[in-house]
């Protein structure tokens, strides 16, 4: 990620040119929800709400960190201290199946102190990251992010592992995928597109 003047999107255009989107089949950006779907967060995400006395039983995860923390009546500077971003680790295959994508970016309702330190700890390059700033610290959208990079929702493909990804996709009319290799997508068995493994994303993507 290059110098930022903003916090809320960091952009790096990309050195080449994306893929020929002569193939209208292939997605020209794949945006990935960041917990749940890149990072193994639960228990990173639980522990400070553990720390001020929250009932893990009422979190909603996915939800966006500031409009979860007034719910839960809980300050998000707080939070946020108490978030450790040192332990959070990719689930298996996620590294490398990133390494093989053509153009991806990320689109979270996380913090983005919290995100920028774990993707820079990780080593990641997203083409564009943006976080809970970006959207007014309400739920995230894709609208802004198919602005910011110039596409249109027939170019992108989103995977995500909440019913707000899914409701991202759906409000700009993209195709979606689950992280079905996130406990919690796997035993609920949703509806729609379920890939198994970061591994098979590439195949089920077309990108062979
Ligand atoms: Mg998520």
């Amino acid at each position: 990620m290059g110098p930022r003047g903003r916090v809320a999107t960091v952009l790096r255009m990309p050195d080449e040119p994306g893929p020929s989107s002569d193939r209208c089949t292939l997605p020209a950006v794949v945006v990935f929800d960041f917990d749940g779907t890149l990072v193994d967060s639960d228990e990173a995400l639980l522990l400070p709400f553990d720390q001020v006395g929250v009932d893990r039983a009422d979190v909603v995860m996915g939800s966006a960190v500031a409009e979860e923390c007034e719910r839960l009546g809980v300050s998000m500077e707080d939070y946020v201290a108490a978030y450790d971003t040192e332990v959070v680790e990719p689930y298996p295959g996620v590294t490398e199946m990133l390494q093989g994508m053509p153009r991806w970016a990320v689109l979270s309702n996380k913090h983005p102190d919290s995100a920028i330190s774990e993707i820079r700890r990780l080593g990641w390059e997203p083409e564009v990251l943006m976080c809970a700033d970006a959207f007014g610290w309400a739920h995230k959208s894709l609208q802004p992010l198919l602005e910011a990079m110039g596409l249109s929702a027939a170019e992108i493909v989103m995977v995500g592992d909440s019913p707000g990804d899914l409701r991202c996709a759906r409000e700009v009319g993209c195709r979606f995928i689950w992280a079905g290799w996130n406990e919690r997508v796997r035993s609920s068995n949703p509806d729609g597109e379920v890939v198994a493994s970061p591994a098979e994303l590439h195949s089920a993507l077309g990108f062979g």
